[in-house]
């Protein structure tokens, strides 16, 4: 399986938010869109999370 990752560190954020999530793509599309909401003052909403999924990447698994 290979999980998705949404990395704060490289979108531009007034508060240097170092914050990764990974994990299935619905669970970080759910979890990004709250944490985009409660730190970042994003309005939650299908919008939001149409931007954060489109904004996710794979996660890279050295073997
Ligand atoms: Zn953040």
């Amino acid at each position: 399986m290979t999980r998705k990752i949404a990395d704060c560190r490289k979108y531009p954020s007034e508060t240097d938010c170092t914050l990764t999530i990974a994990g299935e793509e619905n669970e970080v599309v759910r979890a990004a869109s709250e944490h985009a909401a409660s730190v970042h003052g994003h309005q939650d909403g299908p919008e939001l999370r149409e931007q954060v999924r489109g904004m996710l990447e794979d996660e890279r698994v050295g073997v």
